[in-house]
């Protein structure tokens, strides 16, 4: 595949070639999930119709076939985040049950009465809500990094914040309302300074920039097939080999012991200390498959299409009257949350589905980042691999349509 031929990249995904007699989708709702090209529908397919077996388990030829091509996308995670070691890469259903391991595991086992766990002002709940549940078991509080209203992070407040009380350090890569592209690296390097470990919740960068876990330096990373061109129910969490093999089980079954009696059991080395139960095995040959697809394309390639999408759109969704931006941070990704001066973004939403627009609308799973902007909702166009200056030529129509009906 050449530097980047839209055309071809488009032409992989069925969903782009319209079904018969549907109008053509004019998809910008990559945030949320993304569309899936052919590769990924056949590997999965494929695997269900000729080889599918169990993994693990079996000591028959499919079972071991099915082991080893799952642990052959282990082995794709882990060169995709330049990760060490094949066994930082365990695979979870998502970025969410990736941060609810951490929490529950490494929180649970570290936190103690009047630790903190600082997140930051843009997190999406996933990246709140895992932390406060653990905070409140262990009496631990939650402080937040604040951002200033480009929607960056005001990194002169993050040494006053990194007291000793801070145990983990928990940020978006890139944000999924503003598009933010935080300094990771940098965040990292002060707060292991201070003792804290790092999360990083990647599920907005993984699939739109090259990510090195090496380079970020960060001792958790997670992320999400199914914003990746991958399958849903799947996802990684990389961790730092140290941390990942200090780190309890948190949930219990086959696959993650060793030996196991009624009154003790040991248990395996990471990753299966943490994968208990059958896992995803088609979605994570699917996932394979995404890493492979958008490998083959490249992610710098992606990031600089999606940069130009974003700057292409944000100069003219700027035509529109009474449209305001939320997220000016240079750099940002390929997300634009905006909301249109009286105007509720349910009706701008509803107004372009029935043009054939899929916009996300809401509050994005970042309610405290809304109460931070001053409003309750936006719309949030976003972009993937596939989309194209004409998908945001068709939303521009659309607002100006939507605007006529409703003023
Ligand atoms: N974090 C961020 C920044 C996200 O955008 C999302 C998905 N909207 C999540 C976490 C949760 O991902 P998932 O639903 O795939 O677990």
């Amino acid at each position: 595949m050449s530097a980047f031929d839209i055309e071809r990249v488009r032409a992989q995904f069925p969903m782009l070639s319209g079904r018969e007699g549907a109008r053509k989708l004019v998809f910008l709702d990559s945030a949320a999930t993304s569309l899936k090209p052919r590769v990924v529908i056949d590997a999965e397919a494929d695997f269900y119709a000729r080889d599918y077996g169990t993994v693990r388990r079996g000591i028959y030829g499919l079972s071991q076939a099915a082991t080893a091509r799952y642990e052959g996308v282990r082995e794709k995670a882990r060169s995709f985040l330049n990760a060490r070691e094949v066994n930082e890469i365990v695979f979870t259903r998502g970025t969410t049950e990736a941060i609810n391991l951490v929490a529950n595991s490494f929180g649970r086992s570290v936190l103690k009465s009047g630790d903190e766990v600082l997140v930051t002002a843009m997190e999406h709940h996933a990246n709140i809500v895992s932390w406060q549940l653990v905070c409140k078991a262990v009496g631990a509080t939650l402080s937040v990094l604040p951002i200033d209203d480009s929607g960056q992070l005001v990194l002169a407040e993050l040494d006053r914040l990194l007291s000793p009380r801070v145990k983990v350090v928990a940020l978006a890569h890139m944000s999924n309302v503003l598009g933010t592209v935080n300094p990771v690296a940098e965040v990292a390097r002060r707060a292991h300074a201070a003792g804290a470990v790092v999360l990083v919740d990647g599920a907005q960068s993984a699939a739109h920039m090259p990510v090195d876990v090496q380079e970020l330096g960060c001792d958790f990373f997670v992320c999400s097939s199914h914003k990746m061109c991958g399958p849903s129910g799947v996802g990684i969490l990389y961790g730092r080999h140290e941390v990942l093999e200090a780190m309890p089980p948190w949930q219990g079954g086959g696959d993650m012991i060793v030996t196991v009696g009624f009154d003790e059991t040991t248990f395996e080395a990471p990753p299966y200390r943490f994968e208990a139960g059958t896992p995803p095995i088609a979605q994570v040959i699917g996932f394979g498959a995404a890493l492979d697809f958008l490998d083959g394309i490249g992610r710098e390639h992606l990031a600089a299409h999606e940069h130009g999408l974003t700057d292409y759109a944000t100069g003219r969704l700027h035509e529109v009257p009474g449209l305001r931006v939320f997220g000016s941070a240079p750099g940002k990704g390929g997300i634009i949350a905006f909301v249109i001066d009286g105007m509720a973004p349910y009706d701008i939403g509803t107004l372009l589905d029935e043009q054939g627009i899929a916009v996300r609308v809401g509050h994005h799973c970042a309610q405290p980042l809304m109460k931070r902007l001053g409003v309750a909702s936006t719309v949030r166009a976003s972009f993937g691999v596939y989309s194209t200056r004409a998908d945001i030529d068709a939303l521009v129509e659309g607002l100006h349509k939507v605007r006529g009906i409703l003023s």
